[in-house]
């Protein structure tokens, strides 16, 4: 039997790329785990950098301190063990001679490969920083470098001008994937193009192959610029579609209007105890007219800590209650979830006599948890808040007409669908966020969404006083916590998490915790929270009524917790958290009517570190900082790990904001003139590709 050989194509596996040496499969594995597994995925992954270390130049031309790139003839090389210094397996030293008559040498460690590759009189580019040596020639350590042919009179393709920089996991480094990306350029005109010919011509879009070849080779930072746009163009692109595509899906879907009534948020108000602020009156008014619509609302009210997002909510679950429906509200942790018990009674007890608010969490004795499923199953309690619970203990109810979802990034999909899978027909959805996210970027990843921003604190807030206090003055922040606490009020200390795995973390702070009761504060009653620890409920619960003095923690319980009587927050290692984050964490204090403060701590708080931390100091609009974290560390930082489902490089192309509304309106467009995709097979496909992606809801 003959054995038929497939030919290569641009969906075959990267192993079959015609290369001196295949790809090997912990190459490919690694490739595996940056999602890259075709031919077709290698090249649609375009450098997210470069390094530039502009053309060729004579060696004697090379200034120390910069980065350059020379072409010349290896002299001697050989490696060696070093005597000390056991991490240092190898060194291989060579010189580079040019006809400038300078020398040059050339440094590797741990690459003792690098002497198989290159001999005495291998004609070779290299290009890497320049560094002075106290004695003999300049020297490069680590350079790149590229064989050239000895009599060719060409230039070196890939060293020197620009090095692509592309995202690595442990075991590959940009040159390797380089070397692949070559291999698998020829094969670029056998990929489609996803974005209609009509776009592509509006918009002055390269055609994919074009960008792709120019996104890796390019002659000029501007043709890799031009490339990107293309790239991060049609990754919005298939976004918004998607995105489209659900709001469209969802108005199909029946809800259940909720009529508007003057008499209920009349009354609403006038037991309120405040007034709304400007911003709660337009985020309600925003609500209550989704609400009155036959398809279900999809909103999400951004607002800052203690912007009151809560009364807003209760309003709508106000709303709802007069017209015979009830809601129900899930909240991440039991603290939150009695929390939210306590406000919604006192937002609606008195005024709505009949609406009764009951609590569902896992720890209440089985007998209350009937009970509590039983009024939620007959409709005699209006509104239900609890925790995970509600979902896994199988509540039902007799008219479910509103879910809201508290930190609504911190379920997944398909608990929040759960929950809104309790309405016999589709409930309207609220959910709720107390980061503030920037316009632009909300637009970019809860597209299928509105969105209210409550970008308004509720008055006669004391504002608080943010200081990053130096290593040498520790003493004085802990001055301050004790004054603070003599008043008769209390403190958080937090530390991050350095390591991803939730562990270390928890251990910094329960050293800490120990150091800080035993040397620092011997006389007051301290207690700890982490993630892995079982009590840590109970431990919050003892904060929250005052028992704790100095809650030790780390930022695992941060959200939405409400303790007025928390006066200081002290931010040990603030390096460590970005500055969306360390405003979040101030936002645990200054919830009472007393002076509150935020004490900011890095290890090593210098240049851009000290920066950083001094915008916390000056800017107290989450809003704002947002927007300074974006352009500081980008968005992904901001959205937390790969939540969004997007590339570092559209995240980077939302900086541009005329780029996402050239974007929506291509996308919607192509929806109205085709609203099934139909006609657009290669879109249709991507958007379901992206579905699976992305943290849609
Ligand atoms: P968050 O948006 O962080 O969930 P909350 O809803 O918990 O904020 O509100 C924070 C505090 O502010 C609560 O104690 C709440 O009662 C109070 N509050 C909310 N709105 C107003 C207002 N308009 N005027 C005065 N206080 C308000
Ligand atoms: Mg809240």
């Amino acid at each position: 039997m003959a054995l038929r050989v497939l030919p290569t194509t641009v969906d075959s596996s990267v192993r079959a790329l015609p290369l001196k040496t295949p790809i090997s499969r912990a190459d490919a594995e690694s490739l595996e785990r940056l999602g890259i597994t075709t031919i077709a995925d290698l090249l649609l992954e375009l450098p997210f950098d470069w390094e530039s270390y502009g053309g060729p130049v004579r060696i004697a031309d090379l200034k120390p301190g910069q980065s350059g790139t020379v072409i010349g003839t290896i002299g001697k090389i050989s490696s060696r063990r070093p005597i000390r210094a056991s991490h240092i397996k190898s060194i291989t030293e060579a010189t580079l001679t040019d006809d400038s008559d300078a020398s040059l040498r050339l440094v590797w460690f741990n690459q003792s490969f690098v002497q198989k590759q290159l001999q005495a009189g291998t004609r070779v580019a290299v290009a890497g920083l320049v560094k002075e040596r106290r004695y003999g020639p300049l020297q490069m350590s680590g350079p790149h470098y590229e064989v050239l042919d000895s009599d060719a009179e060409d230039g070196p393709k890939r060293v020197g001008g620009l090095m692509p920089k592309y995202h690595l996991v442990r075991g590959l480094t940009s040159k390797k994937i380089a070397r692949w990306v070559e291999a698998a350029l020829p094969y670029a005109d056998q990929l489609e193009d996803v974005l209609p010919a009509d776009v592509l011509h509006r918009h002055h879009l390269l055609p994919i192959a074009v960008a792709v070849r120019q996104g890796h080779q390019p002659e000029t930072n501007a043709d890799y610029r031009e490339a990107k746009r293309r790239m991060v163009f049609e990754e919005l692109f298939e976004l918004q579609t998607a995105f489209a595509m659900m709001r469209a899906r969802q108005a199909t879907e029946p809800a259940t209007p909720i009529p508007y009534r003057q008499q209920v948020i009349d009354a609403f108000k006038a037991g309120l105890g405040f007034d709304l602020t400007n911003a709660q009156r337009r985020a309600t008014w925003d609500a209550f007219q989704d609400m009155q619509r036959a398809v279900p609302m999809n909103r999400l009210l951004n607002g800052d800590v203690g912007s009151g997002k809560t009364a807003v909510a209760a309003a709508c679950v106000a709303m709802a209650h007069a017209a015979s429906m009830q809601s129900v509200v899930m909240a991440p942790t039991e603290i939150l979830a009695r929390q939210h018990l306590g406000k919604f009674r006192a937002y609606l007890e008195t005024t709505f006599p009949d609406l009764k608010v009951e609590l569902l969490v896992s720890d209440l004795p089985a007998a209350e948890k009937r009970r509590v499923r039983m009024a939620a199953a007959s409709g005699h309690c209006a509104l239900v808040v609890g925790t995970h619970a509600l979902i896994e203990e199988d509540v039902e109810f007799n008219q479910l007409g509103l879910a809201v979802v508290d930190e609504q990034h911190r379920f997944g999909t398909r608990q929040r669908e759960q929950l809104r899978a309790k309405g016999s027909g589709r409930p309207h959805f609220l959910a709720m966020t107390a980061t503030p996210i920037p316009r632009t970027l909300a637009l970019a990843v809860y597209g299928e969404m509105s969105v209210s921003v409550i970008d308004e604190l509720p008055p006669g807030r004391t504002p608080i006083v943010t200081q990053v206090v130096e290593p040498a003055r520790r003493r004085d922040a802990y001055d301050l916590v004790r004054r603070e606490i003599a008043q008769g009020r209390q403190a958080f200390v937090i530390y991050p998490l350095i390591d991803e795995s939730e562990k270390s973390g928890g251990k910094a702070a329960a050293v800490e915790f120990e150091r800080l009761q035993r040397d620092v504060f011997p006389d007051l009653k301290l207690g700890l929270v982490h993630g892995r620890l079982k009590e840590k409920d109970e431990v919050m619960r003892s904060f929250v009524a005052g028992e704790i003095q100095v809650l030790v923690a780390t930022t695992v319980v941060e959200v939405g917790v409400d303790v007025p009587n928390a006066s200081v927050m002290m931010v040990e290692g603030a390096d460590h958290f970005g500055l969306a984050q360390l405003h979040q964490l101030r936002g645990r204090v200054g919830r009472g009517a007393a002076k509150s403060y935020c004490l900011l701590l890095a290890d090593d708080p210098l240049g851009p570190v000290l920066e950083r931390l001094r915008l916390v100091e000056s800017i107290t609009d989450g809003f704002k900082l947002a927007e300074e974290d974006m352009r500081l560390r980008g968005m992904g930082e901001l959205m937390g790990p790969r939540q969004h489902g997007m590339s570092d490089l559209a995240m980077q192309g939302l900086r541009e904001p005329e780029l996402l509304s050239e974007v929506r309106q291509e996308a919607e467009g192509l929806l109205a003139s085709d609203p099934d995709l139909t006609g657009h097979p290669l879109v249709a496909a991507a958007v379901t590709r992206r579905l699976g992606l992305t943290s849609i809801s």
